[in-house]
Order: C-alpha cells, then structure tokens, then sequence
C-alpha cells in the first residue's frame, strides 16, 4: 500500500508514473511520460526572530512520510520521502544501509530550489574548467569519469544590525625627497568612532558534509528566488538533516560579519598598515531562517587522487576544489620572481 503524502500528488494522473521536481519548470514532471504537474509555491519574505529554542514544539515537525537513512561510510543523514529510495549517497556514492531510527525533526523554513538538471549541472562544470588557468589540460580536454549528485543541503541564514565603537592606531608612510634622494617615514595617528552596519542572508552551512570554506566558495545564493518549503520541491533529490544546532551557527555568522566590520571602519581612513584596531560590537535585531540550497557534487579521480568538486545548483558557480597543474604554478612563480627581480634591479639603477 502507498502511503498518502501531505499536500502532494502522489502519481502522475496519465499514466501512474513517478513525479520528480524539474528544475527547469519549476514544477512536477512524470519521469515515465513527461506530464507536467503543477503544484503550489510561495515565495519566502520573512525570517523568524532568533530564539535557540529551535526545537520547540512551535516549529513544525516535519511530515511522519519522511525517513532519516545514513551513509555507512561518511556518516551523512539523508532526509527523503518515504516513497523514495536514493541508491548512492550523494557525498561518497557508497550505498545507504543502515535505516535510523531517527525521526526527521523539522521542517525546514524555505528552499531555493534547483535551477538546471545534473546534464546542465555537468555541461557548466566543462565550460567552467576551461577558464580556470591552473587546472591541467588533460582535464580540460576530456573530464575523468565523474559522478554528480544534486543534494539540498542545510543552512541557517542570518538577518543582524551591528553597533560597533572603535579605537585604534594606524601607521602611515610617508616618502620625501631631500637633496634629490628619497626617504620614507613613518607616523602614526589615532583613531576612534562608532559605526552601524546592517548584515542579510549571512549563510552557514548546517552540513556533517560541507564545510563553511567550501561553501562560501560557490555562494551567493539568490534568495529573492527563496521559496517556502514544500515536499514537492525535493521530488527526485534528496535533503540532508541538519546536523549543526543554531547557536553554533549563529556565531559562526557573527565570525563571518566581524571581518566586513573591520574592514569598513579601515575603509574611511588613508593609511599603510595597523598598529591595532580594538572593536567591540553588539548585535540586535537578529533573525534568522533554516533553509535548503541546492548543491552539485561531481566526484572524480585524476592522478589517482578523488576529487570532490561542488557547484551552485541555482547559479552554477563552481568551487575552487580542482586539480592543479603543478607547471603552470611553478611557471606563474617564475614569472612573479622574475618580476620582483626585475623591480629591485630598476630600483637599484635609478636610486644610483
Ligand atoms: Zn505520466
Ligand atoms: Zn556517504
């Protein structure tokens, strides 16, 4: 007996066939007869307001269709329809053996769908590569069998206002010419104020499998194109279960927006380099969303060595995970020495 899913078509109403999301529609399409079926979707404006009590009963839990299942082998929780049944986990391609007891928790808040098919996803990893300079040619021309799996990954998204009051010394150099020869000094001056900054949809993975570096690698995320969650968008692929709690994520995104802070207050001022710069901040306003983005993983070997390469699934940005031809880093070393080398003989002649 087939289960009734919430809110969803269960069958394609022609011929009976599974449905799967299309990321080029948007909508449900029969994999058997390619019917389309529409379903409904709204846009995701609002986050909710930070509270770590995250797992309270307030929040949905997400539909009992649902299954927890792990991957034996790299340990990553899938969410998935219980009418579904992913063959290879989308991290390491090792199958899923061991069904956890474990029940799916919530729901998530919103989803930026999928944008483009794995044959896209794998026609814009070619097309990519070939612009990047330091990966070998041997790829470029042809690409190691790969495997590409689509996965939604978990995220928390932050909405937060700063204050921050400053104090600091900076240095500045000065170059001066005297009796036709020039000398450089150096001063230092103070400084001090306040600054207010606003930060939206700071993302932080909430993935046993990505890291932040790997993430912020391929963001951003377009999340005007956010959708509030519905089942229906993760036909055919499949969800990781968040793995990270909030609080943790939280001040991960704070990590993230101190260096932005730093970098505006140094902005307003003309200097060579830092004595110290001492900031204190303080956070309101701060709201937050759990999400699923939609990621590409393409595994591969080359030089027998695996790869793991991942690409936005909405903009199809491609992580800097590549092989790297290790002439053409010796080659750009050489140039840059040569250069370098170069600069200090002019320099020697025209200081004589
Ligand atoms: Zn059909
Ligand atoms: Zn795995």
């Amino acid at each position: 007996m087939v289960r009734k899913l919430n809110a969803t078509i269960e069958k394609c109403e022609g011929c009976g066939g599974n449905l799967v999301f299309c990321p080029d529609t948007l909508e449900l399409t029969c994999e058997k007869c390619g019917k389309e079926q529409k379903f409904n979707k709204q846009k995701l404006t609002t986050k909710r307001n930070l509270n770590f009590d995250f797992q309270e009963d307030n929040y949905n839990k997400w539909v009992e269709s649902n299954k927890v299942i792990q991957c034996k082998s790299c340990g990553a929780r899938i969410v998935l329809n219980k009418l579904e049944y992913a063959s290879n986990c989308p991290y390491c391609q090792s199958s899923f053996v061991s069904l956890s007891e474990e029940l799916p928790g919530i729901t998530p808040d919103g989803i930026i769908p999928f944008e483009f098919d794995g044959d896209e996803a794998l026609h814009k990893f070619k097309a990519q590569v070939k612009k990047r300079f330091y990966v070998p040619r041997a790829i470029k021309k042809s690409l190691p069998r790969n495997k590409v799996s689509g996965v939604y990954i978990p995220s928390f998204s932050f909405d937060l206002d700063s204050k921050s009051s400053y104090k600091g010394v900076l240095i500045k150099t000065q170059t001066y010419f005297k009796d036709g020869k020039s000398y450089t000094r150096e001063f230092s001056f103070p400084i001090s104020g306040k600054i207010n900054l606003p930060f939206r949809d700071i993302m932080v993975e909430a993935s046993s499998q990505i890291t932040q570096k790997q993430l912020s690698q391929i963001l951003p995320f377009n999340s005007e194109k956010a959708y509030k969650f519905e089942e229906d968008f993760i036909r055919g692929y499949v969800v990781e279960h968040y793995n990270e709690d909030l609080k943790a994520c939280f001040e991960q995104a704070k990590q993230i927006v101190d260096p932005n802070i730093r970098r505006e207050i140094l902005k307003k001022y003309a200097y060579s380099r830092v004595q110290y710069l001492d900031i204190d901040t303080k956070f309101y306003n701060e709201k937050f969303i759990y999400n699923v983005s939609p990621i590409y993983i393409f595994e591969y070997n080359y030089k027998k060595k695996q790869y793991v390469t991942l690409m936005n699934g909405q903009t199809g940005k491609l992580g800097k995970d590549l092989p790297i031809s290790k002439i053409k880093v010796a080659f750009t070393v050489l140039i840059i020495l040569l250069f370098i080398a170069g600069v200090v003989v002019l320099s020697i002649l025209y200081s004589n």
